[in-house]
């Protein structure tokens, strides 16, 4: 048996997730991409087979199975359908907030129904005129006896129209710049709150992305999680433990890729003899296969961090690398995957053409690549390894 990091009850799940995907979410894969519609059918392959409890704990109605299997999970997912593995992806991130902020009342009131599958959840941070500078957002939240009056707008939201809970983001404190925002947990059918529209883009697109506009929301204070103030380091919490989310899709994306160019080679022949047997294919594959295998090091490495309960800047730096080595990853690896097929690479009948379309997202959303190095270089600028100077 090939070597494996995952023990054998983790195998185990891990190869229902794959057979699910290869079986179940693969074969629909260019139809969602073609159709643009959110795949409610994954969603309840999904929901009937307990996928969405990889993400939670047995108190909260989930597996307690842990942070590096929920990751596998998602690559699984990725190899043959991006957008079916950012719906697992985007369950977790629309979570977190309730598992690192919310009291035991707000979790119980909500975290089984996200963990079953019953119900959908969403982040909302980025606005039109905040994506990566986010405390610069204008939403507000006013308080008003037991409620908050939320006036504003959300864009590019993922899950915008089929979440039935959201995780949002404003200001109860407009000049307090980050420390005067706060988070709130906003169903989809408060008062004043609308999905105003959705985005046609470039891949991934199965899933919705849209802007959700507050016009007077009211949201009962209870809603509120953590205090008043505390919402950005809520969400730079959260978005320390799922940014590895989007770099499993990313790994997934690239190693569907590879696979796929891998078969290929080996039946496409060009001057008597299969593409796989020239060289500058073999180069081309052997540096694909080290890329993801480099990239998985480093995701797998966070999920077994934070499975060992690591907190802090030790986490933060972790977890950016993994999203900066998966995304580049993808795009680079998916590119050549292209490259190998050819002509056919291009054209939409053959899928690592949508693989490089998915690819690309993932260097974008939750924190860009440029995002992730300031974020690598400040943690680095705190460590100290002075000792290499005092030798010098
Ligand atoms: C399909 C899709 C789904 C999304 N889903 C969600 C979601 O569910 N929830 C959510 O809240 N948001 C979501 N987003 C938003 C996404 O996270 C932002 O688009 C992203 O963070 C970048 O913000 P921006 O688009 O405003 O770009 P900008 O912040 O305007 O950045 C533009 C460019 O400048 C660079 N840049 C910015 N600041 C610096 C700096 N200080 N140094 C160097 N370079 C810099 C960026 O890296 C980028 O290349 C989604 C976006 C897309 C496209």
């Amino acid at each position: 048996m090939a070597w494996d990091v995952l023990d054998p009850e983790q195998r185990e799940l891990r190869d229902l997730v794959r057979t699910l995907a290869r079986e179940r979410i693969g074969p629909r894969a260019a139809e969602i991409d073609e159709s643009h519609e959110f795949p409610w059918d994954v969603v309840e392959v999904y929901r009937e087979n307990d996928i969405f409890g990889l993400f939670y704990t047995e108190e909260l109605g989930g597996l307690g199975t842990g942070a590096l299997l929920s990751l596998v999970a998602i690559e699984e997912v990725a190899k043959v359908c991006a957008t079916s593995a950012l719906i697992l992806a985007v369950q977790e991130l629309g979570s977190l907030g309730l598992k690192l902020a919310g009291s035991e009342e707000q979790q119980q009131r909500w975290l089984p129904r996200l963990a079953s599958g019953e119900w959908l959840a969403a982040y909302a941070l980025t606005e039109s005129g905040s994506g990566s500078d986010s405390a610069a957002m204008r939403t507000t939240a006013r308080r008003e006896g037991d409620e908050y009056v939320l006036d504003g707008s959300k864009r590019f939201i993922t899950n915008a129209g089929v979440a039935n809970l959201y995780t949002v983001f404003a200001k109860t404190e407009p000049d307090a710049g980050h420390a005067g925002i706060s988070a709130f947990v906003v169903e989809a059918d408060a008062p004043g709150f609308a999905v105003a529209r959705l985005e046609p883009k470039m891949g991934i697109s199965g899933s919705t992305t849209g802007e959700l506009t507050f016009d007077g929301c009211r949201v009962p204070a209870a809603n509120r999680l953590g205090d008043e103030g505390e919402g950005f380091r809520i969400a730079m919490r959260i978005l320390d433990r799922s940014r590895p989310g989007v770099a499993a899709q990313a790994l997934g994306i690239a190693q569907g890729a590879t696979d796929y160019a891998l078969e290929y080679a080996k039946t496409r022949e060009t001057m008597g003899r299969p593409i796989v047997q020239h060289q500058l294919i073999q180069a081309k594959l052997a540096d694909m296969e080290t890329e993801c295998e480099a990239a998985r090091g480093l995701l797998y490495r966070f999920g077994q961090m934070l499975d060992a309960g690591v907190d802090g800047p030790e986490l933060t730096k972790a977890s950016a690398m993994a999203k900066l080595k998966c995304g580049d990853v993808a795009m680079a690896v998916t590119t050549e995957a292209v490259q190998i097929l050819g002509g056919y690479g291009y054209i939409r009948e053959y899928p690592v053409e949508r693989f490089m379309r998915d690819a690309k997202i993932t260097q974008i959303y939750e924190g860009t690549q440029e995002v992730q190095r300031l974020v690598i270089a400040r943690e680095m600028a705190r460590e100290s390894r002075a000792f290499l100077l005092a030798g010098a």
